[in-house]
């Protein structure tokens, strides 16, 4: 008798809204990650010389795809991880966007710089550097992967993902996405793989640089790993974002901004409206119509777009976040509203604001990854800012003030990468996304995002005189 070798079944696709299990995958052998790896580079050493409008053909015909078939991959999505249609929608549609601006932008962006030294000229030139590896997270399942791919692919690199293990439908569904744009094998290849696998890779010689988003504890263990390897890594982190709010602004606005920052993806987001700091003169007034904007919120099917609440991811990131609220009010913070899961099946929580967390509270400094608004009274701006400062993290952040310049000066004196003023922490295709402190380092987007991965190569033409 012959011993059948079972591969483990790892990558598995629940619905959050029902819990019925809807699909399971075989993760790759090592042997078949191998064959991934060397298909991935065989392609780089072509598509490396490919000029910026040959790549763009492909990368192009990714975005125009990708917009034909939204109305399909928002209901994977949906399916899989429990975002509401018209949000999975509006996903879908800016993936495209994305995809579709650098395939008409790279080449500005990696133009060759003149410099100008002492002596003679140079330039600098921008060259792709490789094969690079890119972990993502489930929150945004086709965002994020647009967000490595469009820069990485048009600055002439080729991609090994290896997507959330909840979302093996997304991740497969992208993976086809270039393969009837046309892609050559290997361009962008989908890795259903474990943890382990994924350390081998990093340390594997033929990967060359190494992309997370995900949680604070993944990027300590591959952050630390590409460090070992001497590979370059972008780590885009969590965050607990502040959502400031001064005594002059306009509340009607800022009030729609609050139930956005806080509700948008059931709160799973990592840019989200964490930590609500209000100037004691608005504040409850601002309170007061937080709790009616959100207690107005109903769970329903995340498939119908009346539903004004969705599930969180999955039933286990459910339990967690109960958890978390509860060591929070062991610890002193009161619940003035929520704090429990809707009566229902699917993993739905109640929209649940959190005040009196004082900072000896383990939830002062964590993370709350879905609905759970943190709301904190202060004197006045300075100490608006210092509260906004005193986190472990620093992605992005908001200040509400009618008065720009004012609120200008309060986005300086934040410690986030990223400061909005009258609107909540966003991403657009053209501007650069990324934190400080536990919430990485690095931008993925923009000019600075597609540099990540590529060798700034200096050039400098000596005159041909010879040297006095
Ligand atoms: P996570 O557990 O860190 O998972 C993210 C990705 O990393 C998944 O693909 C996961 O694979 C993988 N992963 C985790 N630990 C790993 C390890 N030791 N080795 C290899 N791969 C590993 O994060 P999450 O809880 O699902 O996602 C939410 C977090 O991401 C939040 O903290 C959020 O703020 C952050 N986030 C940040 C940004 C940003 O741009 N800064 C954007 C979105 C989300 P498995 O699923 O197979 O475990």
């Amino acid at each position: 008798m012959t011993m059948q070798i079972v591969k483990p079944v790892q990558y598995q696709s629940v619905n959050p809204a029902t819990g019925e299990v809807l699909k399971k995958f075989q993760s790759l052998t090592d042997e078949e990650l191998g064959a991934r790896i060397a298909t991935a580079e065989e392609c780089f050493a072509t598509w490396r010389n490919k000029s910026y409008a040959e790549r763009a053909v492909i990368v192009a015909k990714a975005a125009e795809l990708l917009h034909a078939q939204a109305a399909e991959f928002a209901h994977t999505m949906t399916l899989e991880m429990g975002k509401r249609i018209g949000e999975a929608l509006g996903e879908v549609e800016f993936s495209s966007d994305i995809l579709s601006y650098y395939a008409r932008n790279a080449e500005r962006f990696l133009a060759p710089v003149k410099l100008h030294p002492s002596l003679g000229e140079g330039h600098m030139e921008s060259s792709p550097i490789g094969v690079i590896f890119c972990v993502e997270p489930w929150n945004f399942p086709y965002y994020q992967l647009a967000r490595v791919a469009g820069p990485h692919l048009m600055a002439g690199n080729v991609v090994l993902v290896k997507h959330a293990g909840i979302v093996p439908q997304c991740a497969i569904a992208f993976e086809k996405l270039w393969m009837d744009a046309g892609a050559p094998a290997g361009l962008y290849t989908n890795l259903l793989i474990s943890h382990e696998q994924s350390d081998h890779l990093i340390e594997d010689p033929r990967v060359k640089g190494v992309a997370l988003t995900g949680s604070v504890a993944a990027g300590r263990s591959i952050a630390a790993r590409a460090g070992q390897n001497l590979k370059p890594s972008s780590m885009e982190l969590g965050g607990s974002d502040a959502f400031i709010v001064l005594e002059d602004a306009d509340l009607e606005h800022t009030m729609k901004w609050a139930v956005w920052g806080r509700m948008y993806n059931t709160g799973q987001t990592c840019c989200a409206a964490k930590r609500f700091i209000v100037v004691d003169q608005v504040a409850d007034k601002f309170l007061e119509k937080f709790k009616a904007a959100l207690g107005s919120l109903e769970a329903g099917d995340p498939l119908d777009e009346k539903t004004t609440l969705g599930p969180l991811s999955t039933e286990s990131a459910l339990v967690d976040l109960l958890k978390q609220v509860d060591v929070a009010v062991s610890h002193g913070a009161k619940v003035v509203m929520g704090g429990k899961r809707v009566d229902r099946a699917g993993s739905f929580m109640q929209p649940t604001i959190l005040t009196d967390v004082r900072p000896d509270n383990p939830a002062f400094r964590n993370e709350f990854f879905g609905p759970v608004a943190m709301f904190f009274r202060v004197k006045d701006e300075d100490e608006a800012i210092a509260l906004a400062n005193d986190s472990d993290f620093g992605l992005g952040g908001s200040v509400f003030t009618r008065d720009i310049e004012r609120g200008k000066r309060v986005a300086s004196r934040v410690d986030t990468g990223m400061m909005f003023i009258n609107n909540i922490s966003w991403s657009d295709a053209e501007l650069p996304f990324g934190g400080i402190k536990n919430s990485g380092y690095g931008r993925e987007l923009g000019d600075m995002g597609i540099q990540e991965f590529v060798n700034k190569k200096l050039v400098r033409y000596a005159p041909l005189e010879a040297p006095v």
